[in-house]
Formats: structure tokens, sequence, C-alpha cells
């Protein structure tokens, strides 16, 4: 099954990188990457040792309501490119597992369908979740920390945080 890998919006990164408010009003928090599990939730890959980075708070969600958890996220300070790609992102490449959990039109959690998921069978357990037509988006979140990473949708599906 054709899936998309949705990174977060471009146009909420720039703003964020400009200093716009979090999720929480707040401004970003810069930090340094440590190179060892700062993931960016733009271009999906692991930023680089030493690299400026910032931290702030998210919601992936389109509107407030009791499932629209918001977290911590990663961002390279610097500008990146969205990740496009049709393959399982990069970022996961030094995981062995994350947690899937899938969403309906309505943005809520279908339940049943939250599994820690090894990452060698995330695009398998996604087919066996886009079977059932309710099932909206998958969110790929650290299987350890809970921290959102990012969505699968169906291929041209413009659902998209
Ligand atoms: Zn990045």
């Amino acid at each position: 099954m054709p899936l998309t890998y949705q990174p977060y919006d471009s146009d909420w990164v720039a703003a964020i990188r400009s200093g716009a408010p979090d999720a929480n009003g707040q401004p970003a928090e810069r930090s340094i990457s440590d190179g060892g599990g700062n993931p960016c939730r733009h271009c999906l890959d692991e930023i680089p040792k030493g690299a400026p980075m910032l931290i702030c708070a998210a919601r992936p969600f389109p509107e407030l309501q009791p499932y629209a958890e918001a977290g911590p996220i990663f961002l390279c300070a610097d500008a990146c490119v969205a990740y496009s790609g049709t393959s399982q992102p990069p970022v996961l490449k030094n995981r062995s597992e994350c947690l899937l959990k899938a969403y309906g039109s309505n943005n809520r959690i279908i339940y049943g369908s939250g599994r820690i998921t090894p990452t060698s069978e995330v695009e398998s357990y996604c087919e066996t979740l886009f079977s059932d037509e309710k099932v909206a988006y998958v969110d790929v979140r650290s299987a350890t920390n809970n921290c959102f990473t990012f969505r699968i949708t169906r291929r041209n599906d413009p659902s998209s945080r």
C-alpha cells in the first residue's frame, strides 16, 4: 500500500524558527544536538551532533479537544528540507521500535490500534490499520517517550497536521 510520511507543516516550522509561540504560547528554546536522539520533525532525520536545534511544544491536531495531545519536539534551528520521500524516513533508522496509533477523521484515537511496533513492521502494520476505512491516519511516536515523530496517511490523502 502506498503511504505518505508527513512531517510538520513547513509554514508552521518557519514561524517557530522566527520566534512565533509554540503550542504552550512560548518561543522555542535553543539548544545544541547531542547527535544521539534529537530527531527533527521537519526533515525527519537526526539533527547532527553539535548542530543548533530548537525545542518546542507542538500539538499535531487541528483543534483543541480531549485527544489533542501536545508534547515536546525538536527542530533543526537552521532551514532544512521537509521530508517528502515515499519510504520510511531516516529518523527511524536508529530505532528498533516505535509506538503507532490510528486516528479517525474526527482526530480521536481508534481504541485497540495503539501498538509498540518494530520499525521493520511499521509499513505492514499500517497496511492492516488502513484496511479499516475508519482509520484516517496513523501517528508514529517514540516508543519510550511518547513524543510525536511523524504522521502516516494513505498516499494522496490530503489529511495533514
Ligand atoms: Zn530538520
